[in-house]
């Protein structure tokens, strides 16, 4: 499996590049942007300019952006909050597992 982020191999001066966890290819698309909405009532909510995506059982809200791989790879970059930290993390996903 590859990073979902990745140091660019194809354009100078934009260092880093979203890329393919499966293949490592980096032609893709954003296709879709939501909010995975937390568990604490206090605390989640939503990321604004986002409708909500689905749920998480982190405390904090997390950004899910949908990315539509010219590879024929589809995956959920994941945007959580955990304790301070932003984490990245990425789902694989087929056209039915989009929300
Ligand atoms: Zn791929």
């Amino acid at each position: 499996m590859f990073q979902p982020i990745s140091k660019s191999r194809t354009f100078k001066g934009r260092p880093l590049v979203l890329t393919c966890p499966v293949c490592g290819f980096e032609y893709c698309h954003v296709q879709k942007v939501y909010t995975i909405m937390g568990s604490d009532e206090y605390e989640a909510g939503f990321i604004e300019g986002t409708q909500i995506g689905g749920n998480t059982a982190e405390r904090r809200s997390g950004l899910g952006i949908v990315v539509d791989g010219e590879c024929g790879h589809k995956w959920e970059l994941v945007i959580q909050q955990h304790k301070g930290n932003e984490f990245i993390e990425y789902n694989l996903m087929t056209d039915e597992d989009i929300p």
